[in-house]
């Protein structure tokens, strides 16, 4: 994992109504995700940055 993708990820402010989603075409539950690679959760194969980080 890039170091820069976790500190980008530790930017996230966890919004209660997260536009991120929103804007997603897929829909990815892109604040979820987020957390979830911050507490180490998501498997190295689905934490690319390509997938959470698009
Ligand atoms: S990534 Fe989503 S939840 Fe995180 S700060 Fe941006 S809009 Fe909010």
């Amino acid at each position: 994992m890039s170091k820069h993708v976790i500190e980008d990820a530790k930017r996230c402010l966890q919004c209660k109504s997260p536009m991120c989603s929103k804007g997603c075409p897929i829909d990815t539950p892109i604040r979820d995700a987020i957390h979830l690679l911050l507490e180490s959760k998501i498997p190295e194969t689905v934490s690319n940055k390509a997938c959470l980080l698009c």
